[in-house]
């Protein structure tokens, strides 16, 4: 048993008032609390940004690495020990942006853990500068006569990259924020789920009223995850419609092998669980000297 009071921590969140980190991290609790995952089997990653400081407000096993890199120390974590739940979290900036490499090809090696990315559309942490998801058009402090850049489409970019698990939730519904969360984790492999996050601070564009007035949900819509072009075009729909229609929900999911799966150093017993005394590793220090 796992309840929500275990996971609190007596810090309180550094974030803006209002801030739909907050009902994120939230969220992120409710969903390990009800799925009973044991605290000492639960890793959170992170970057750099303000959505990186979640780890700090959940009592799990936590890891703040650099700007980008949740993704690498989550994988290393899973392959160190793949009985775990792993989640790495980062932002917009952080992991689409700064991490773009790692998300790309992460998603290839079907990692049984989930990825949550606060999408706010902006680099909040450094006061407001343009990330691979601000809107073109959207004024902000790097650029003052609106975005011109091609958005890139993180869903798009995840449902022909490998993942096997790709929704989206806005912060602005916690109810159906968990539900994803819940999916994504007990789904087995790589789960992407984007988060609209609006940031109060920093976005004054894509706001809660912004995304209550465009979101509606995928399942109410009958669509079919399991139809990768269906998902395909559900994902471009945003861009589209100029973002009059932003649907929330999975948009696609399907089984594939997993990479933990594939290795056969790990089939019997985790790396951490295995006997290193008896390995003579002093050719490959002498080899690093
Ligand atoms: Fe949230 Fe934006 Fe404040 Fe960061 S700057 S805590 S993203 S509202």
């Amino acid at each position: 048993m796992v309840t929500i009071a275990d996971l609190n921590v007596k810090e309180k969140p550094q974030w803006c008032a209002g801030c739909g980190n907050h009902a994120i991290v939230v969220a992120v609790k409710g969903a390990l609390a009800e799925l009973g995952i044991p605290q000492h089997q639960t890793v959170i990653s992170s970057g750099v940004g303000c959505s990186s400081k979640l780890p700090h407000y959940v009592n799990t096993y936590g890891f703040e690495g650099l700007h980008g890199r949740s993704l690498p120390v989550a994988s290393g974590i899973k392959l160190a020990n793949h009985k775990l739940t792993v989640l790495a979290v980062g932002g917009d900036g952080d992991g689409y942006g700064i991490g773009s490499g790692h998300f790309m090809h992460i998603m290839r090696r079907n990692y049984d853990l989930s990825y949550i990315v606060h999408d706010n559309q902006i680099y909040g942490l450094t006061t407001g500068q343009a990330s691979p998801t601000s809107q073109p058009g959207m004024k902000t402090r790097t650029t003052p006569y609106g975005v011109v850049e091609t958005i890139f489409n993180p869903l798009a970019s995840a449902i022909t990259g490998g993942a096997t698990f790709v929704a989206r939730a806005f912060a602005g519904d916690p109810a159906h924020m968990k539900e994803m969360f819940k999916e994504a984790i007990t789904h087995r492999g790589f789960a992407l789920v984007d988060v609209l996050q609006p940031c109060v601070t920093f976005n004054k564009l894509n706001t809660y009223d912004f995304f209550t007035k465009r979101c509606y949900k995928l399942d109410q819509a009958g669509h079919d995850p399991s139809d990768i072009m269906k998902a395909l075009d559900k994902a471009i729909e945003g861009p589209n419609t100029n973002y009059e229609k932003i649907a929330i929900g999975v948009f696609y999911k399907v089984q594939k092998p997993l990479y933990e799966d594939s290795l056969p150093q790990i089939k019997e017993k985790t790396l951490v669980e295995q006997e290193l005394s008896g390995i003579d590793i002093s050719a490959v220090c002498e080899e690093m000297m």
